[in-house]
Parts: C-alpha cells; sequence; structure tokens
C-alpha cells in the first residue's frame, strides 16, 4: 500500500482530459498538492492508504473552475452603479469610487470575499487584473485558491501609480516577490487600447517577454471602443495589435465581442485566447462576442465572470449555464454550443488560455489536485441521465460540496476551512459607508 494525503471519491469523476473519460465510482489520491493517481473507487481504496479519506456517494467531482477574466476586490462594488453603459459606469462611478476608496486595506479585505465567494461557487484559480497587486496576493494564499495577479497599467496617474515608470515597477515588484510560488503567478495588464498606447502595449509585452510571464488584456469589448481605436490610429484593435507583433499565446484578451472575420482569424493564427464574459457584456448591454465562430476557426475560448461590479457575481456556475443557453438563442441553433464544450471553456480552455493546462484544467496524473465536488442529492439535479448536462444546465453554485487546491482542503460539505465566512461579511459591510457615497 502506498500512502496519499487525501482519497476523494466520486459517484462520478468528470476528468475533462484529451479522451473525455468519465469514471463512475472513481477516486483521486493526492500527495504533496498532487495528483497521483485517478481510477475506480476499489482499486484506488486496495492500492493507498490515507488518513482523510472523503466519501463520494451522491458526488460529482470535477476540474476547479478556471475564472479567466475578474477584477476580484470590484465585489466591494457590487451593486453601487447599475444599468448603465460602459464608459458612463467606467468614467462616472467606478473610477471615481477607485480613486477615493482603494488602499492596499481596501484589496487585502475585498479579495477575501472575493475568494470566499469563488471556493464557495467551486472556483479554484482566477486571472486578476487590478491594483495592488501585493495585497491580492496575500489575500489570495490566505484563502488557498490560486490567482494569476494581473497588476494593472494605465497612461494616465491612479491611485496605484502616478508615473508610467511606477506602474511598471509595481510588476516587477509582485514579480520580483512571487514567481515560483505554488498559488500565486504574477502577471501585466496593460488595461486596453483605449487606455494605453500602442507604445505602452509593446513595453509590457517585452516585460512578460523577459520575465516569462502572461499578459492579460481587455479588447474589443464595446463598439465604442472600436470606431475609437479606429479614428485614433486607423486601424481596429485586433488589427492595431496584430500590426505592432502583440498578438501571442501569451496573451488572454477578454471580451471580443465586436470582432469581424478577419481579427477572428488573427486571433486563431497567433494562438491569442479569449476570455468570454458574456453576463457583464449583457448587463453593460456592449453585445455578444462570436465565440461560436471563434471556437469553429480555432481560438481558445474560456469564460470570465468579469468584476462583481458588472456582473454582479464571481460563479463561474452561472457564467456557463447563461454561455449555452445565450448562444444556441443567438445562432438559432441548440447544437451551437453543447454542455460538454461549455465545461471545456471553464476548466482546460482556461488552463491554455493562462498557458498551464500542464498543471490544472483536468484530473490527470500529475496535475496539481484543484478538485470540486457537487453534492447531487438535490432535487433540481434528480434524476440524473447525463453529469454533463446537470453541471451545466441545472446546477447552482451552492451545489458545490467540497473543494480541494493544491491538494489542500479549502471547503468541506459547505464549510469553508481557510477563511471565516462571519468575519469576513462582518469585515465586509463596514466599508459600506465610505463606498456607498459613490452610488448612481
Ligand atoms: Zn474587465
Amino acid at each position: 500500500m502506498k500512502q496519499a494525503d487525501i482519497i476523494i471519491c466520486g459517484d462520478y469523476v468528470v476528468t475533462m482530459n484529451e479522451k473525455m473519460d468519465l469514471i463512475t465510482k472513481g477516486a483521486i489520491a493526492i500527495k504533496d498538492g498532487r495528483i497521483i493517481d485517478i481510477g475506480q473507487e476499489n482499486s484506488i481504496r486496495k492500492n493507498y492508504l490515507s488518513k482523510t479519506l472523503i466519501d463520494g456517494k451522491d458526488k460529482a467531482l470535477l476540474p476547479g473552475l478556471i475564472n479567466t477574466h475578474t477584477h476580484a476586490a470590484m465585489v466591494y462594488y457590487r451593486g453601487l452603479a447599475d444599468d448603465l453603459p460602459l464608459k458612463e459606469w467606467w468614467e462616472q462611478h467606478m473610477f471615481p469610487a477607485e480613486t477615493k476608496t482603494l488602499s492596499h486595506e481596501f484589496i487585502l479585505d475585498a479579495l477575501e470575499l472575493a475568494c470566499l465567494e469563488m471556493i464557495k461557487s467551486g472556483v479554484t484559480t482566477f486571472n486578476d487584473m487590478y491594483f495592488f497587486g501585493d495585497s491580492a496576493a496575500e489575500s489570495t494564499i490566505k484563502s488557498g485558491i490560486r490567482g494569476i495577479i494581473g497588476v494593472g497599467i494605465l497612461d494616465f496617474p491612479s491611485v496605484s501609480a502616478k508615473t508610467q515608470e511606477e506602474y511598471f515597477n509595481n510588476v516587477q515588484v509582485l514579480i520580483d516577490k512571487y514567481k515560483g510560488h505554488e498559488l500565486i503567478t504574477p502577471c501585466i495588464s496593460p488595461h486596453a487600447l483605449y487606455t494605453c498606447s500602442p507604445e505602452t502595449f509593446k513595453k509590457a509585452q517585452e516585460m512578460a517577454e523577459k520575465h516569462d510571464i502572461s499578459i492579460h488584456i481587455h479588447l474589443s469589448e464595446t463598439e465604442w471602443e472600436v470606431s475609437e481605436i479606429l479614428s485614433r490610429y486607423g486601424k481596429r484593435p485586433v488589427n492595431l495589435l496584430h500590426s505592432i507583433g502583440f498578438l501571442s499565446q501569451r496573451v488572454l484578451a477578454a471580451h471580443c465581442v465586436w470582432l469581424n472575420d478577419e481579427e477572428i482569424d488573427l486571433l486563431a493564427q497567433t494562438g491569442t485566447s479569449v476570455s468570454h464574459c458574456l453576463e457583464s457584456n449583457m448587463k453593460l448591454a456592449s453585445g455578444f462576442a462570436p465565440i461560436v465562430k471563434m471556437i469553429k476557426s480555432g481560438v481558445n475560448v474560456s469564460i470570465g465572470t468579469d468584476g462583481a461590479a458588472s456582473n454582479n457575481d464571481l460563479s463561474m456556475i452561472g457564467e456557463m449555464s447563461t454561455v449555452a443557453k445565450v448562444h444556441k438563442a443567438i445562432e438559432k441553433d441548440p447544437t451551437a454550443i453543447d454542455d460538454r464544450t461549455t465545461l471545456k471553456m471553464a476548466t482546460i480552455n482556461g488552463a491554455k488560455a493562462l498557458a498551464m493546462e500542464h498543471l490544472i484544467g483536468s484530473l490527470e496524473k500529475g496535475k496539481y489536485a484543484d478538485i470540486v465536488s457537487i453534492n447531487l442529492k438535490k432535487p433540481h439535479l434528480t434524476p440524473l441521465y447525463d453529469i454533463y448536462s446537470h453541471i451545466v444546465y441545472s446546477s447552482i453554485s451552492s451545489d458545490v460540496d467540497t473543494v480541494i487546491v493544491n491538494g489542500k482542503l479549502l471547503m468541506e460539505n459547505g464549510y469553508v476551512l481557510t477563511l471565516d465566512e462571519d468575519e469576513v461579511i462582518k469585515k465586509s459591510n463596514k466599508w459600506v459607508d465610505q463606498i456607498s457615497k459613490f452610488k448612481k
């Protein structure tokens, strides 16, 4: 018998590996943060000894969900300014609120709330873009989930930096502190082409290449952005980025709502990944990203929630359901995006988008043990004919029962072990008076 740290079982083990293997009455053996074996429960329990054995009755195990675009700290601006177009929402509400309220303390507290929400809804990795990355990293580590912390860059002063040098220095500080960390991956995030010049994008690219980190940007989110970039530079956003040699596998572009066929091909050819943020795009009425066309053209499409101020939650389970349903309606074709494709977008495609597919995104031997268990003993998950269907079309965030990241139990039977839920909520409510001055 070999020793494992944890054995977790499930009536269904949804591996999301290349062959889409589905194991019934399965189990996963975990040691030193990694999956060391996966297979039938009988054989795993015959071969491994473990002090921690998690029962699998009425449970489905799946890879932890990967949220590829968010601004986690914006959970504190949830519901602050709704029912507005993006430009007005950002310029008149979010940016002024950020200018007056953001601080290291704000990010520390807000990230605890965001991580709590993500753990409870089965997210084990999030790709962030915001400010005060060091504080974001600190709370992420405390919560135990995996964070790709994108340090935001703008061409004008903000609370996080006054000069370009300071913005880039913020990135360097995070790289120096966290490069090689087991949970935190530093990333560089020039915000968008309407807030950063092509020169700033090139500078960010040079830094990313030098340190081998990924680049996280907003791209072609609104029709206004496309016409603005066309009038400033004579090129559409994707064309402009391609013309300066910016697009590559290193780049994860959030939104990509307003693309023409040529731009879709450019994303596919360059290996640029997309984070589809449908609920945010719907709420800000930005439009519908042509993801069915993108997938057909070979673009790697993943899913993001965007910040909670424009969604208004961080639920990837909710997002999956919306994605699968809305695109059927847009295409007038119920086969346009199926349950399996949608779950891939929320797992393995997300891992590819972050250049982490060798580490996360599926349940396979050797990968990090980032595992979510769903409680199937619910009226809305009964009866069960197809587990993929239930995960995508029927499950809700509160069905998430147990969460493991990096081989560590973060939540068991719905109880979060790394953060004190009451304390986090109490702490968050203390910020309300200060933030509510910016209410719409
Ligand atoms: Zn965003």
